[in-house]
């Protein structure tokens, strides 16, 4: 008897944070999909919702919380499962929400199925030896461009930041593996991959192999058209690097090197492991090489005992250096941390101040970036077809760009002119 779409499962996922949650998104929706469930959009009826969370902020939690909620309400009697970083460090207090049926830890989420077919009585489920998983962006989830995951957990001890309690130690895939996974997800059509984890600078490190190797190897694959690096620690950034990526025009201009702050004490606080003369080396060395190239930051406003004078400093570093994409966050204090036991914790409202002027003039600098682009040409990969009826990709140097066509041209890259900048919108032409 044919199976038909209503006597299917239904399965809805949801994914906070970072591209590296996406990947691993990926991977358990292709696993749902290959137990034969139909992946439906989250908040829709489902027998499974499945929550990738984050823990981050305290914004990232709450939004977990609502997740949660709108499962339930949307599907009173499917299963809800919470997984990751956030479902690692407060199970507890999730385990006891209405509706919850799972909580997976960083490891355990990859155990799902087992768990929702086993039916036991234990809901919490988390694991602290921290086994590397690899993941990659999967077609059930509709991307156009591959997270592919090579890394996971991180060694250092940035005084804000939960992630080495949440994910764990430092480990890398080797290189085979890598390229066996990244061939797949070639094979399944992704034409872009985006390499990601949590400190891929610490690649060489985890695995003995060089991550230069690996990206030399990936330009080989054959129908791998793209390739972008996703964020560098700006002390883990070598000079080999640039050198492999300058190998091959496969090689997307687009860098991503956390800043966190502008101001030499507060980094010493932070404990980051470089300071703002490093890191304005690092972005005038990928400037000289790729005087196109879109770089991104993160940065934290209003760390325990940030001065004014001290956000100042950071403005102007991010004035001054060439910075496209700005990734701004409000310190938020995590339990556990060394940075929640310092005095001197900024106000909100001044810490709501700083994100909201650091954000406007982050839009100002990708506006003129972006500005910039207007008569000059570059590949673009096609996502998808708005309602407007515009086609929307990304440049190479990671400009969205708008087009008009009547072609079809979801997944493809097209030599595009780029021709206008309108109402905060950079318009393209075709070129052959
Ligand atoms: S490098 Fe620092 S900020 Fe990044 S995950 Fe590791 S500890 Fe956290």
């Amino acid at each position: 008897m044919e199976t038909t779409n209503l006597n299917k499962k239904r399965v809805a996922l949801h994914t906070l944070g970072c591209r590296l949650n996406f990947s691993e998104t990926g991977s358990i929706a292709k696993g749902f999909q290959e137990r034969g469930y139909e992946v439906v959009n989250f908040g829709e009826p489902a027998d499974v919702s499945f929550i990738n969370t984050c823990t981050v902020t305290d914004g990232a939690d709450s939004t977990c919380r609502n997740l949660i909620r709108k499962a339930h309400k949307a599907s009173p009697e499917g299963k809800i499962v919470v997984a990751g970083c956030y479902a690692q460090m407060d199970s507890e207090r999730i385990s006891k929400m209405t509706g919850v049926d799972l909580v997976l830890g960083t490891s355990e989420k990859y155990k799902v199925f087992d768990y929702l077919h086993e039916e036991k009585e234990e809901k919490v489920h988390i694991d602290k030896t921290a086994t590397f998983y690899g993941a990659a962006t999967s077609e059930a989830e509709g991307h156009t461009r591959a997270f592919l995951k090579i890394q996971d957990g991180c060694n250092y001890v940035c005084s804000f930041c939960i992630i080495p309690q949440a994910r764990g130690r430092s480990r890398a895939l080797p290189i085979d593996e890598a390229i066996k996974n990244a061939k797949e997800v070639v094979a399944n059509g992704f034409k872009e991959i985006v390499l990601t984890g949590v400190n891929i600078g610490e690649y060489e490190a985890n695995t003995g192999e060089r991550l230069t190797d690996l990206v030399y190897r990936l330009f080989e694959i054959e129908g791998l058209e793209r390739l972008r690096l996703g964020s560098v620690e700006p002390n883990t950034f070598t000079d080999d690097l640039i050198e492999a990526f300058k190998s091959s025009p496969k090689f997307m201009e687009h860098f991503h090197i956390p800043l966190q702050s502008g101001d030499d004490d507060i980094l010493t606080l932070m404990r980051r492991k470089y300071n703002v003369a490093y890191y304005r080396k690092v972005i005038n060395k990928i400037i000289t090489e790729f005087p196109n190239a879109g770089i991104g930051a993160d940065v934290i406003c209003g760390f325990p005992g940030e001065t004014e004078e001290q956000f100042q400093n950071t403005y102007k570093l991010l004035k001054e250096l060439p910075i496209t994409h700005f990734h701004v966050f409000p310190y938020s204090s995590r339990k556990n941390t060394l940075a929640s036991r310092m005095e001197d914790h900024i106000q909100h409202g001044v810490k709501k101040e700083r994100v909201r002027t650091l954000t406007m003039f982050g839009e100002a600098k990708l506006e003129m970036f972006s500005e910039d682009q207007v008569g000059s040409s570059s590949e673009v990969l096609f996502e998808r077809q708005n309602k407007f009826g515009y086609w929307e990709g990304y440049t190479r140097n990671y400009v969205r760009v708008y087009l008009k066509t009547s072609a079809d041209l979801k997944n493809k890259i097209r030599h595009v002119y780029l021709r206008d900048y309108v109402n905060g919108r950079l318009m393209g032409e075709l070129l052959n």
